[in-house]
């Protein structure tokens, strides 16, 4: 099965196995078919043409049968396919509609998805100016949401008790199942800060600072056993409401928002830059904050590069690597697997190399600088760029 054609076409000129007559076009062919065979053409097409897959894209059933000329289409008559075809919101619907593989599709459902969404906000603003209490009174975690409908505040407040206390049981349960792949979702974990571009110090301060302040022990100290606890529970629990409490829509839309914004470059990277920068200010050069960033399209391996540092003057490339984004080798392994990127370190490392071999391919001198080297050490790493520059 797969949806590369709809139609199974008939291969011209075409000889009729019973007379050995020659057609040019499936339209003679239909024609004498009926006229001088007196046929049927499923039956003739079944008999003396079906050389090709007929079957469904979905079921893998007997297709419907269009002509002679078209034979069946990759579709049967079964209503759940039909309406599988018809579907928008399905990978499989988009790649029989278009006619396209898999990743294709996925790609088109995304933009879909995007353009839909954009909609929805478009429609979610005006209803909002319309009426104020519009969010809460979708959100089940809000009074309005009941009170709407005339259900009393209290009861109201019953209902919403009892789901938050579900609603946390199932944040942990789901954490505990797979905490790698939940850990950017949780301000207590550094890949939260991490994805928010914060550097790996900041994201550690980050999260040092929430458990502070969200101690247990504080808690406790404060308030005595159980009514610290209580509190603390209480705190963790809106914690993760504030997380959960968001509509799909705002979900996605922060998410978006995420990857639009993301700029993908260290704050720390551009200081080295200006530093750089300034010894050499004679020099055509290009980095994020002086006049944007580089991007190449490597047509080969389908795959655009960002390079950090661009001096073209004297042909050079500096990469900053933040540690654990590009996994350094100092302190990740090669089957670390990096919960942000899906990939492991080893396969991390085989992109950086692919960036870098492109532009050494184009006559370019390439250096790369650890963001923990120059953390550790400014002045040197500082003095090691004017010498790569100089060389
Ligand atoms: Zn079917």
């Amino acid at each position: 099965m797969n949806a590369a054609k709809r139609y199974k076409d008939i291969d011209t000129p075409f000889t009729c196995p019973i007379s050995n007559r020659i057609f040019n076009s499936a339209k003679g062919l239909s024609v004498y078919v009926t006229k001088t065979l007196k046929m049927d053409h499923s039956e003739y097409y079944d008999k003396y043409v079906n050389h090709r897959d007929a079957s469904c894209f979905f079921c893998g059933g007997k297709g419907k049968f269009i002509s002679i000329g078209k034979g069946y289409r990759n579709l049967c008559e079964d209503e759940v396919c039909v309406i599988k075809s018809f579907n928008s919101h399905s990978i499989e619907g988009i790649m029989y509609r278009k006619m396209c593989g898999r990743k294709e599709a996925e790609r088109f459902f995304d933009i879909e998805n995007e353009r839909q969404l954009k909609e929805r906000m478009k429609t979610f603003e005006k209803l909002r100016g319309e009426n104020p209490d519009f969010d809460k009174q979708r959100n089940p975690l809000c009074v309005e949401f009941y009170t709407k409908d005339g259900m009393t505040e209290k009861k109201a407040n019953e209902i919403i008790r009892e789901l938050r206390k579900k609603n946390a049981k199932k944040y942990s349960k789901t954490i505990k199942s797979d905490p790698e792949k939940y850990a950017s979702k949780f301000p207590t974990k550094i890949e939260y800060w991490l994805k928010r571009g914060y550097s790996e110090k900041e994201a550690k301060d980050k999260i040092s600072e929430i458990q502070n302040r969200f101690s247990l022990d504080i808690c406790i100290e404060k308030y005595g056993d159980v009514k610290g606890l209580k509190i603390w529970e209480d705190r963790q629990n809106r914690w993760i409401e504030t997380l959960d409490n968001k509509t799909e829509e705002e979900k996605i839309e922060i998410n978006r928002k995420k990857l639009f914004n993301q700029s993908g470059y260290s704050k720390i990277s551009q200081k080295l830059f200006w530093d750089i920068f300034e010894n050499f200010n004679q020099n055509n050069i290009k980095f994020e904050e002086l006049n944007g960033e580089i991007i190449r399209y490597d047509k080969k391996n389908k795959s655009h590069y960002r390079y950090d540092f661009v001096d073209f003057t004297t042909k050079s490339v500096i990469e900053f690597n933040g540690d654990f984004w590009h996994c350094n080798p100092n302190e990740y392994n090669e089957n670390h697997q990096h919960s942000i990127m899906n990939l492991t370190a080893k396969e991390i490392w085989q992109k950086d190399r692919m960036k870098l071999d492109w532009i050494r391919n184009r006559g370019y001198d390439t250096l790369v600088v650890w963001e923990s080297d120059y953390r550790k050490n400014p002045k040197q790493t500082l003095e090691k760029c004017i010498e790569f520059l100089n060389k």
